[in-house]
């Protein structure tokens, strides 16, 4: 495996450890899928799995961040939610980062609602009281640099839970792996995720295994062996699964310009419920989607994403609530 080209293997271009699938917001068309899970699938992982997590983070640091394939600006660790800072023991793990890994850059991906105030303190748990409080901050502090992505009311969200396969109609989930490998801004950057103890080759794959295989589909995260280290079989196995389910595969711009009656779709604004085809409704949280339907016509022999898009067209769109 060692001896792998880059190309032949994952080109993990970011690992993020996701702390927990809750938020203090659900918007329409989250890619974590925040307010699709029952109660029984909202985790916080605990403390000392986080630490196992950051640990293998800093292994794989170790043998990547000097790879010529490997972007700078991606050699941090990443602190992954839903929303971060509300995990249970949020202050313990904040501690831990500056406390146990202080020679390592951490970034905390947030919302910033829970965050208000105005002066940065100089260290430790006054600081966490401070950005709690604030509205807008972007503080850099020792290891951390907190990089807040403000939701705001008027921000529109790409409809996740609308399968490809329910819009375009080809059966063959393989179909969608290759319009990911054109389309999927994810895809294209290669962020990896360690999720509820496995790993994923993307982050949008994570939660869409949790939500509708149990995770049963994620890499083990055993021993010492590079869990992102996978031949391009190994990626299309887990790929496969997912981007037929998840609408990044379709990218949204040519099918939000091209397709007039579906102008409407992908508008899904913080706090509107999100849109879920066929494919994926029935595993949602009941009442949790809005069920949007498409009438298609099933394509055996499509082969290129402009067939698709030009059979989408005539599609018709159809929105029960
Ligand atoms: S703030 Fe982020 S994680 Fe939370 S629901 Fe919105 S998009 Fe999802
Ligand atoms: S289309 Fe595939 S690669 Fe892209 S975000 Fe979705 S699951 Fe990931």
């Amino acid at each position: 495996m060692d001896d792998m080209e880059p190309s032949l293997k994952i080109r993990t271009k970011a690992v993020h450890i996701l702390i927990t699938n809750a938020c203090n917001l659900a918007c329409g068309g989250c890619n974590q899928l925040v307010g699709h899970f029952t109660k029984k699938k909202i985790f916080h992982v605990p403390v000392a799995e986080v630490r196992a997590h950051i640990e293998r983070a800093i292994a794989i640091a170790k043998e990547d961040w000097h790879q010529p394939w490997f972007p700078p600006v991606h050699r941090n660790l990443s602190i992954y939610g839903g929303e971060p800072t509300v995990h249970p023991d949020w202050p313990e793990i904040l501690h831990m980062l500056y406390v146990e890994f202080p020679d390592w850059p951490f970034v905390v991906l947030t919302n910033g609602r829970s965050f208000k105030g105005k002066k940065l303190p100089a260290s430790g748990h006054a600081r966490f009281d401070y950005i709690k409080r604030r509205e807008d901050i972007i503080a850099h502090d020792k290891n951390i640099f907190w990089r807040i992505e403000l939701k705001q009311d008027d921000d529109i969200f790409v409809p996740t839970l609308i399968a490809p396969i329910d819009v375009i109609g080809d059966p063959d989930p393989v179909h969608y792996y290759d319009m990911a490998r054109k389309n999927c801004g994810f895809y294209d950057k290669c962020e990896t995720l360690i999720y509820n103890n496995k790993g994923y080759f993307c982050i949008n794959a994570a939660p869409m295994d949790w939500l509708f295989h149990d995770g049963a589909n994620g890499w083990e995260l055993d021993g010492a062996k590079h869990p992102f280290k996978r031949t391009n079989e190994e990626i299309e196995a887990q790929a496969k699964l997912f981007c037929h389910r998840c609408y990044f595969s379709i990218n949204r711009n040519p099918v939000i310009d091209v397709i007039e009656e579906l102008k409407h779709i992908p508008t899904q604004p913080i706090g509107s419920k999100s849109f879920v085809s066929e494919t994926n409704i029935d595993y949602v949280k009941p009442g949790s989607g809005q069920l949007v339907t498409f009438d298609k016509e099933p394509l055996p022999d499509l082969k290129t994403l402009e067939e698709a898009l030009e059979t989408a067209i005539q599609a018709k769109a159809g929105i029960r609530s």
